[in-house]
């Protein structure tokens, strides 16, 4: 296993959307181990292929570190499709291992459905709410090119903006591998 460097904000991988995986071969199983390792360094609850320079429809969560979800287990989801989202919104502040120190209030759909392959290539369904379908939805975004600052009003984005310049010119100081310029 290796603990790869995390892309940062500016980071054009970031900005695409992610190829859908064909097989789930040793090289794919490798890029997940490699990615458990990575953010487990990085102390993080989510990661996406493509914030380890992985061009692959795959990201994992491990929320066993949070106080009340200590018995979910690690889950993996490749070539996922968010299925259904609920109309009832709700805030959380967020933070990215791609935007380190940066926190932002997000409204996200509470609850969803999302419909993905697993290790072992059989099709999965399941349905989350609260912490867990907001990490889901924060990493899914990152297989469409998405982050926090496109999920927040023009307003909050505003304030971000120098933060993210910094992010962007590595003006950070971070406690994990990250890209160079
Ligand atoms: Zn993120």
């Amino acid at each position: 296993m290796a603990i790869l460097p995390i892309t940062v904000y500016g980071d054009k991988i970031l900005r695409e959307k992610t190829k859908s995986v064909k097989q789930v071969d040793d090289g794919i199983i490798k890029n997940i181990k490699d990615m458990f390792e990575t953010m487990r360094n990085a102390r993080g609850i989510g990661l996406a292929a493509n914030q380890v320079g992985l061009d692959k429809s795959i990201f994992i969560i491990d929320l066993s570190e949070m106080e009340d979800y200590r018995d979910m287990k690690p889950m993996v989801f490749i070539n996922p499709v968010i299925e259904s989202r609920s109309d009832e919104l709700i805030i959380f502040e967020e933070g990215c291992l791609s935007l380190p120190l940066l926190r932002a209030d997000v409204v996200r759909p509470e609850s969803l459905q999302i419909r993905y392959i697993d290790t072992e290539e059989k099709e999965q369904v399941m349905e989350a709410d609260d912490w867990p379908a907001r990490v889901i939805l924060h990493e899914y975004d990152h297989l469409i090119g998405k982050l926090i600052p496109d999920r927040v009003d023009a307003d909050i984005k505003k304030e971000l903006k120098e933060q993210l310049s910094d992010i962007k010119s590595r003006k950070v100081q971070v406690d994990y591998p990250i890209t160079t310029l």
